[in-house]
């Protein structure tokens, strides 16, 4: 087997599959894949010993055909250039495929969090900001910060802090970063929004009874066993939202470990559990397994890998043996991984739409920030009294009375966190079915990845078109 590509360049290649789809000119094809800028700092931090260490770190925003740009920042020693490219590119086209108006940018600084301490990292997020605000690659107009991998809403607060104290006159300054905390102008359902657009994505897909049979599953949620690595933050809420639905979480693995039941786990419990143990291992009644990449082998109808890219690859795809493949990290698998996946009819719903919970919601965020004023707050009192009143009139003309159950449930102002889940699932639910009839217009050979990124294809290239840009 050849040595994988590079992961821009595995991004790539899922573009030109989709681009075989479209007819524009290579050029603008050329255009709407390639990176727009990209910004490697270096900078000196001081440990808490006095020692001086250089951080690397970056930012790159890969589109500008929408502004701002927008996309989280990542702590890990992984992270590179070509892993921030990759993470921006992926960006855009989730932003385009939710319709949510950004390009796509992201983050990393190159660290391991476990090496340091809160004041270190406070240090290294503060001067991260300030050397992005030097170079022009943060604000609210400009590109736009969030949370990801090792990040967040603690770090948030720190971006959005620094760059207020340089820019004290922005009335629009705190939209300079999303995912902060509520008392910083967040909005609730951040937290959860990555895993609640899982869930809301992947009920839609089990929601069409034809896909259902083919894959040789009834359709809805109830009964499914899944699996799912990773469990941060998107994997924790993905399987709580996935568990509250009627699924059965049959497998979990973090850095801590992996464990299998095929009866369930309970989702709470594991969770107290690797609190109480620092360590998801020995979880009773569930079996350890050797490593977290054995997890993704394991008996299943639904795998959720919700950690880092590259977990599916050439070499273990063939191993698989769930049916539906719900990719809530990006880029979990690899061209070649997906290929063989293809091959053996698994039915892949395509990161580039799955986790764009987090950027949905991240966008209300900002329409918050910039508006300066909480969802709901005009018209929610006023909702609540003319349901009222109408509840009223009709125990009038009946002679009947509402229980008061029934008035509290009837007559409800909606509140931000109402609205932000109802326009989370509306994101989600429009968003699978446009995938789901693009990829049958494509025929055969278009899976949904493929019809995702023909349709993110579509969108971009038709805002170079009528900026006059292309012909
Ligand atoms: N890191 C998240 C993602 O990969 C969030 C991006 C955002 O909210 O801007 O989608």
């Amino acid at each position: 087997m050849p040595p994988e590509d590079s992961f821009f360049q595995q991004v790539n290649l899922n573009f030109d599959r989709a681009a075989q789809f479209t007819d524009y000119p290579p050029g603008l094809l050329e255009q709407v894949k390639i990176c727009n800028s990209v910004c490697h700092m270096t900078f000196p931090l001081e440990r808490d010993d006095g020692e001086i260490e250089v951080i690397h770190a970056w930012r790159a925003e890969h589109s500008h055909h929408k502004q701002p740009t927008k996309g989280g920042v990542r702590y890990s020693t992984l992270v590179n250039e070509d892993e921030v490219i990759a993470l921006a590119a992926l960006m855009t086209y989730k932003c385009t495929i939710v319709d949510v108006p950004f390009g796509g940018a992201k983050g990393g600084v190159q660290i391991d969090t476990k090496n340091y301490s809160t004041a270190e990292l406070e240090r290294i997020t503060r001067r991260y900001t300030y050397e992005l605000i030097q170079k022009n690659f943060i604000g609210p107009g400009i590109d736009v910060p969030a949370p990801d991998y090792g990040t967040g809403e603690r770090e948030m607060a720190w971006i959005a802090d620094t760059y207020k104290s340089f820019t004290p006159d922005k009335l629009e300054g705190l939209a300079c970063v999303t995912g902060k905390p509520m008392e910083l102008g967040g909005i609730q359902g951040r937290t959860a929004a990555t895993g609640r657009g899982v869930y809301f994505g992947i009920r839609e897909a089990c929601g069409f009874s034809e896909d259902m049979k083919v894959l040789g599953l009834t359709p809805g949620l109830e009964g499914k066993s899944v699996v799912i690595q990773g469990f941060g933050n998107v994997g924790y809420h993905s399987a709580k939202f996935l568990e509250e639905g009627g699924a059965v979480i049959v497998g979990l693995a973090d850095m801590t470990g992996a464990i299998y039941n095929p009866k369930g786990l309970g989702v709470e419990e594991v969770f107290e559990h690797r609190t109480e143990k620092d360590s998801l291992l020995d979880f009773p009644g569930a079996t350890n397994l050797p490593s977290l990449t054995d997890i993704l082998e394991q008996e299943c109808d639904i795998l959720i890998p919700a950690a880092l890219e590259n977990q599916i690859t050439g070499e273990n795809a063939s191993r698989i043996k769930a049916k539906i493949i719900a990719e809530a990290a990006n880029g979990p698998t690899t061209p070649e991984g997906d290929e063989i996946l293809r091959a053996k009819g698994v039915w892949v719903i395509p990161d580039v739409y799955l986790n764009a919970g987090g950027v949905t919601i991240s966008y209300f965020e900002w329409l918050k920030n910039l508006s300066h004023v909480r969802f709901g707050q005009l018209e929610r009192r006023f909702e609540e009294n003319r349901d009222r009143n109408l509840l009223k009139a009709m125990e009038d003309v009946s002679g009947q009375q509402f229980s008061k159950t029934e008035r509290d449930r009837l007559a409800h102002g909606a509140t931000e966190e109402d609205l932000v889940e109802a326009a989370l699932e509306e994101t989600m639910v429009t968003a699978y079915d446009e995938i789901r009839r693009e990829s049958k217009a494509l025929g055969e050979a278009a899976d949904l990845r493929t019809a995702a990124m023909v349709l993110a294809i579509h969108k971009i290239a038709g805002s170079y078109i009528q900026l006059g840009i292309f012909p």
